[in-house]
C-alpha cells in the first residue's frame, strides 16, 4: 500500500487498536529501571522488539566519542535504607525512582546527619519523589518524598545499595525502514529514565508503534527511528554515522507526547527547513491550540543533532514541553498523567507530518497568463448562495496562482489556511486536466 490518502483513512479505522497499543506498552515499560547504560535499556529495547525488529547496538565503555567517553555500566538489583528499629523505610523495589541514577553500591550504617548529605527531596512538592542522577561523578543518594524526609528520627540507619558500575556497554536501538531514495527522516526518542511516563515513555510509545505501521506502507523516504539514552546516546550515534548524515533531509526528537497540554513544537536550529513549515502547516490545519518555540540550545537530543558542527534540520514535536508541566522528573510523571486520546492525538499529528513529508510537492500553471476558465473544465463548483465559494474553489484557485514553482504546497496551505490533504487531492486532479505539471524539489 501505497502513502496517499487511503493510509490515512487506513490509520483512521485503527486509532482505538494503536491508542490502547501504545498506552499498554508504557504500562509494560513503567516498572523498567532505566539508565544511560545497562540491563533496564536491554530489557526495554527486548519488548520494543515484539513489535518492530530493530537493531540493537552495544557501544563499549571507554569508546572516545567526540568530547565524550562512554561510561561504565550501570546495573542495580536493590537498594534500601532502614531505620533504627530496622524498618525498611525507603525501598528501591516500591519506585526506582527512590535511588539517585548511578549511585555506586553501598552497604553501611550511618547516623542521621551522615545520611541526609545524601537524601534528595522536593519541600514544594512534599508528597512526590524526585528523580535525580549523578551519571558522571560518583556518588550516591536517595530521592524520597519530603514528607519521608521530615519523620525520619535521630539514630543509626541501614543503607544498602546493590548496584555496580563496571566495563559493559552502552545499548541503543535502530530500526531503518528503507524507501524508494535515500533521502531520510529520522525521528528519535530516548530510553534511558527510569519510570516516568510521559517525559521518556511516551516518546517510545509513539515511536515504536508508528514504526510497526509505517513498515506496512510503501514510502519516498528512508525513515529511520532512533531509541537511544539521552546526551551520550545521540553523541554516539552522530559519532558513529557522521558521514551518513548528509542524508537526513528532516528529523524531530519526540518527547512529552501524552500529557493534556496542546502540541508545542520547537523549531530547528536555523528555523528556516522544510520540516519547520511543515509541522506549522500540520498545526495550523488542525484548527487546534499549538505553540510553536525558537530553537534554544536548552533541551532534549536537538541540542546535539543542532550543535553548529551538524546543524541539522532536526526540531521537536511534544505538548507540554519538559520543565514547563508541573510533574516533570518526579514520580508525579506516572500512569495518571498519560492521557490516551492526548497520546493518539499526537501519534496521529505525526502521521500527518509522514504524510506531508511524502506528498509535498512543487508545480507549474501551464496556463498562467490570467486564470484559466474552471467552468468550461468543470471544475467550478459554486456550493451556497451569493458569491461564497467553497472549499475546494478556493483550493484550485489558489494553486493555479502559487504553483509557480517557488511555492510548495505547503507554502500554499500555510498561506491559505486551507488544509494540505484538499491541495495535495486537488493538485493532482489539475494536473490530470493539463493545468499543473509537478516539478522537482531541489
Ligand atoms: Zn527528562
Amino acid at each position: 500500500m501505497t502513502m496517499n490518502k487511503d493510509f490515512l483513512s487506513e490509520i483512521d479505522s485503527k486509532k482505538e487498536k494503536i491508542s490502547t497499543e501504545m498506552y499498554d506498552l508504557i504500562v509494560k515499560l513503567f516498572p523498567i529501571c532505566r539508565s544511560i547504560t545497562g540491563d533496564g535499556v536491554r530489557k526495554t529495547l527486548s519488548i520494543i522488539h515484539e513489535h518492530i525488529p530493530l537493531e540493537i547496538h552495544e557501544i563499549p565503555s571507554g569508546t572516545k566519542v567526540y568530547d565524550w567517553i562512554v561510561p561504565d555500566e550501570w546495573n542495580i538489583s536493590d537498594a534500601y535504607i532502614k531505620d533504627p528499629a530496622g524498618n525498611k523505610i525507603i525501598d528501591f523495589k516500591d519506585s526506582n525512582l527512590h535511588i539517585v541514577n548511578y549511585s555506586i553500591p553501598k552497604n553501611c550504617k550511618l547516623k542521621l546527619e551522615e545520611l541526609k548529605p545524601h537524601l534528595f527531596s522536593l519541600s514544594e512538592k512534599p508528597n512526590s519523589i524526585p528523580y535525580i542522577t549523578s551519571y558522571y561523578n560518583k556518588n550516591w543518594g536517595f530521592c524520597l518524598s519530603q514528607n519521608q524526609l521530615d519523620v525520619l528520627q535521630e539514630g543509626e540507619y541501614e543503607i544498602l545499595i546493590d548496584s555496580s558500575i563496571s566495563t559493559g556497554h552502552l545499548t541503543y536501538g535502530e530500526f531503518v525502514i528503507p524507501g524508494e531514495t535515500t533521502d531520510e527522516v529520522l525521528i528519535t526518542c530516548y530510553v534511558c529514565h527510569p519510570s516516568l511516563c510521559n517525559d521518556n515513555l511516551s516518546g517510545i510509545a509513539l515511536l515504536t508503534i508508528i514504526s510497526k505501521y509505517l513498515n506496512k506502507f510503501s514510502h519516498k523516504f528512508t525513515y529511520r527511528f532512533l531509541f537511544i539514552p539521552e546526551t551520550i546516546g545521540s553523541i554516539v550515534w552522530l559519532h558513529k554515522n557522521e558521514n551518513h548524515v548528509h542524508r537526513i533531509k528532516h528529523g524531530l526528537v519526540a518527547t512529552c507526547l501524552g500529557d493534556s497540554g496542546c502540541l508545542t513544537y520547537k523549531k530547528t536550529r536555523t528555523g528556516k527547513n522544510e520540516i519547520d513549515k511543515i509541522v506549522e502547516c500540520v498545526l495550523k490545519n488542525s484548527a487546534e491550540k499549538y505553540k510553536i518555540y525558537d530553537f534554544t540550545p536548552i533541551g532534549s537530543d536537538e541540542r546535539q543533532f543542532c550543535s553548529p558542527g551538524f546543524n541539522l534540520p532536526v526540531g521537536s514535536l511534544m505538548r507540554t514541553p519538559y520543565q514547563e508541566f508541573p510533574e516533570y522528573h518526579t514520580s508525579d510523571d506516572n500512569l495518571d498523567l498519560i492521557k490516551k486520546e492526548k497520546l493518539l492525538d499526537s501519534f496521529l499529528k505525526y502521521l500527518e507530518i509522514i504524510f506531508v513529508i511524502e506528498n509535498n510537492r512543487k508545480f507549474k500553471n501551464l496556463n498562467p497568463k490570467c486564470e484559466p476558465n474552471l467552468g468550461k473544465r468543470g471544475l467550478y463548483n459554486l456550493i451556497g448562495a451569493g458569491n461564497k465559494k467553497d472549499d475546494e474553489t478556493r483550493a484550485i484557485v489558489w494553486l493555479l496562482n502559487f504553483s509557480d514553482g517557488e511555492h510548495s504546497l505547503v507554502d500554499i496551505s500555510l498561506k491559505s489556511g486551507l488544509p494540505f490533504v484538499l491541495l495535495s487531492n486537488l493538485a493532482n486532479v489539475l494536473v490530470e486536466k493539463n493545468l499543473l505539471k509537478e516539478i522537482m524539489i531541489s
